[in-house]
């Protein structure tokens, strides 16, 4: 007996592999420092907890409506149109979903058919370094990445040109991810309008159909000068862009699993009445007790959601510094979520102390963990040009990250 050719071809998501495998590690009492998940380390602020008690305690255990209850929904419309300036965003626009991760993987169906007959294979545009889990995801609903390819020179940004020359009649949609993970950088708002105007122009002339899918999960961790600026916002791109978000990052609630997609106008309308079907026939919906701390967190926890973002500003400078003294480490300032992303390449060609031969970002990791016991992601399955990096998340403590970064300076010092 078989498995499908696409589950078979799926590769498993190397972000959660490398937590994995240091659980692994301390299971068998090896004190791992580990910089691998990106997750908050703080605990999810007191009214959301107490929310999601109160409206257990009340009875609140049957299912929940499949696109989330009206008031969470009207909460997160409310939100997207008045702090984010989406126009046109009602409750009937939003899907509440278990993460943004699902959201995203929801967006990718409603929107991409695999190719029928000799059709050629519908298009993502995906500027590169990018997180692990979007070329699956289009992979798996049959669409093809087409990578535009950045550097540590430019902050990892894409340039209007780049993204202008990648666009084809076959393009469907971009996946623009501001901040980014894993880069830590982000775009300023000029040059987000700059994109925009790249797709307001192909819309207007070759690609009729074209859809930005701004995946805004980092929004609330801002470390640098520029102000966040979402997407759809943009009044030329507004009816084409979909927005997802969740609360994952910004009220440190990875294990509970929202996320939400939102659409705007008669479009943002129809691909939101689809991904409530595909997800009536999925997992139906998210606990309604949970449901209850969307509103919560979203009107009420400014302050907390300030205060860790400060704390990750500290943190990042911190390991920045750090960072910046190892010999022949490369690494824009982070300035926004909360991930450095060294370029480790020069060296490349060398050994390690315990003779392991580094030729790659998965080979440096990997002796890192071995004989630093540091765990971090190697940038491979991030996209071109990304195996050339490593990713280090300072979402934890500052005394782990001198610790680590120390680790990581005499494991670089140890290559020959
Ligand atoms: N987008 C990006 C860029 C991410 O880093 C993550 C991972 N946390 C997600 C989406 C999904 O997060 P979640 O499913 O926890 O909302
Ligand atoms: N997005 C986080 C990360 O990149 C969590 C793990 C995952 O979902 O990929 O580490």
């Amino acid at each position: 007996m078989r498995l499908s050719r696409r589950v078979s071809a799926l590769k498993p998501s190397s972000t959660l592999a490398v937590s994995a495998k240091a659980k692994e590690l301390r299971s068998h009492g090896i004190e791992v420092l580990t910089f691998a998940t990106g997750e908050p380390d703080f605990i999810t602020p007191e009214p959301i907890i107490e929310a999601a008690c109160a409206s257990l305690t009340a009875g609140n255990t049957h299912y929940a409506p499949v696109p989330g209850d009206p008031n969470c929904r009207e909460a997160i419309a409310q939100k997207l149109r008045e702090e984010n300036g989406i126009p046109d965003v009602t409750s009937e626009h939003v899907v509440v979903s278990a993460g943004g991760k699902q959201s995203l993987h929801h967006v990718f169906h409603a929107l991409l058919d695999p190719p029928a007959g000799s059709d050629p294979p519908q298009e993502v545009i995906l500027p590169v370094p990018a997180w692990v889990s979007y070329a699956p995801q289009v992979q798996l609903a049959g669409g093809v990445i087409v990578e535009v390819v950045t550097d540590a020179a430019s902050d990892f940004k894409a340039r209007p040109e780049q993204i202008r020359q990648a666009i084809t009649k076959n393009t469907r949609a971009i996946v623009l991810n501001s901040p980014s993970n894993p880069c830590g950088t982000m775009y300023s708002p000029d040059e987000l309008r700059a994109i925009a105007a790249v797709i307001a122009e192909a819309a207007a002339t070759t690609c009729p159909d074209i859809v930005i899918i701004s995946d805004e999960i980092y929004e609330k961790i801002i470390l640098g000068p520029d102000p966040f600026m979402s997407v759809g916002s943009i009044p030329e791109v507004a009816d084409r862009t979909i927005t997802v978000n969740g609360l994952s990052k910004a009220y440190a609630m990875t294990g509970w699993r929202v996320g939400y997609m939102a659409g705007s106008g008669a479009f943002g309308a129809s691909i939101a009445a689809g991904i409530k079907k595909l997800q009536g026939q999925s997992t139906t919906a998210i606990p309604g007790f949970i449901m209850e701390t969307i509103p919560v967190a979203l009107r009420e926890c400014e302050a907390q959601v300030k205060a860790m973002c400060e704390a990750y500003r500290h943190r990042g400078k911190v390991m920045y510094d750090a960072l910046k003294r190892i010999p022949d480490m490369i690494c824009p300032v982070p300035t926004g979520a909360f991930y450095a992303f060294p370029d480790v390449s020069a060296h490349f060609g060398k050994t390690s102390e315990g003779g392991r031969t580094i030729n790659a970002a998965a080979d440096f990791a990997t002796a890192l963990l071995e004989e630093k016991h540091v765990a971090v992601v190697p940038g491979e399955d991030f996209g071109t040009g990304a195996e050339k990096c490593i990713r280090m998340t300072f979402a934890c403590g500052e005394e782990q990250i001198v610790e680590g970064v120390k680790r990581v300076h005499e494991f670089v010092e140890g290559l020959k």
